[in-house]
């Protein structure tokens, strides 16, 4: 993907870095086509949890500028390219543009190795809402102002399925193209919220009464812990 990204998207640049880590693999691919070298210009700590799934926009975008640190010797007056693996919200690459010209660059071209997401998932990924989502409403040259980068580019859906080498009949791009494969159930079972809502929390409610939930013809055979699991607030 990184390398098909290359050749859609080239700028000339001085160094192609991840986001660590989930732009690692892109990244390396870029830097490969393009001849542009690798390096790593921000380090991840370790100790400080995901920011996608933190409760508020604040925690996040504080949570983001403590998990990464720039390395500003391997940044400071370069061209950078930036690369990711998806843009959700925007706010990571906000604050990571950001961060990157504090530290000296001297341009930052972010580069995203899938396409814009413009759809929620349904299928168990933890997702922001549509209106969450940065790439709903604006088109690329709007969210590239949105993030402050000077250049912003997406990887087409053509080429991130062709790099996969399936068959595109196999494959989900739902959250890209807005084309579900398993039909959805009516807008109110909608939502990563729905088991909270097929089994509300009662006081004195017996953790072994699971309801009747029936999932894809899939009966809720939860033994003790599953009912308790999806109980618990
Ligand atoms: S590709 Fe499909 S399953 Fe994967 S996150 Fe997007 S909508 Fe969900």
């Amino acid at each position: 993907m990184g390398r098909r990204l290359a050749g859609e998207h080239p700028v000339e640049a001085d160094l192609v870095m991840p986001t660590p880590e989930s732009g690692t693999p892109a990244a390396i691919g870029y830097a490969e086509a393009s001849g542009i070298p690798f390096g790593h210009g921000l380090v991840k700590n370790a100790y400080v949890g995901r920011t996608f799934i933190a409760p508020s926009q604040t925690i996040r975008q504080l949570g983001i500028r403590l998990k990464l640190n720039p390395l500003r010797d391997v940044i400071k007056g370069k061209r950078l390219i930036v690369v990711d693996d998806s843009i959700v919200r925007g706010n990571t690459q906000r604050a990571l543009v950001r961060m990157l010209r504090e530290a000296g660059a001297a341009e930052v071209h972010v580069r995203i190795s899938s396409p814009p997401v413009r759809w929620p998932c349904f299928y168990g990924i933890d997702f922001a809402t549509r209106a969450e989502l940065i790439a709903t409403g604006l088109d690329t040259d709007s969210i590239r102002a949105s993030i402050g980068a000077d250049s912003l580019g997406y990887i087409s859906e053509d080429s991130m399925v062709a790099a996969t080498e399936q068959d595109p009949s196999a494959l989900c791009t739902a959250c890209f193209s807005g084309s579900y494969p398993i039909e959805l159930p009516a807008e109110d079972q909608l939502g990563k919220d729905v088991l909270e809502l097929q089994f509300p929390v009662r006081e004195g409610a017996d953790p072994t009464d699971v309801g009747t939930l029936d999932v894809e013809g899939v009966a809720p055979s939860a033994a003790l812990g599953g009912s308790d699991a999806v109980r618990r607030p």
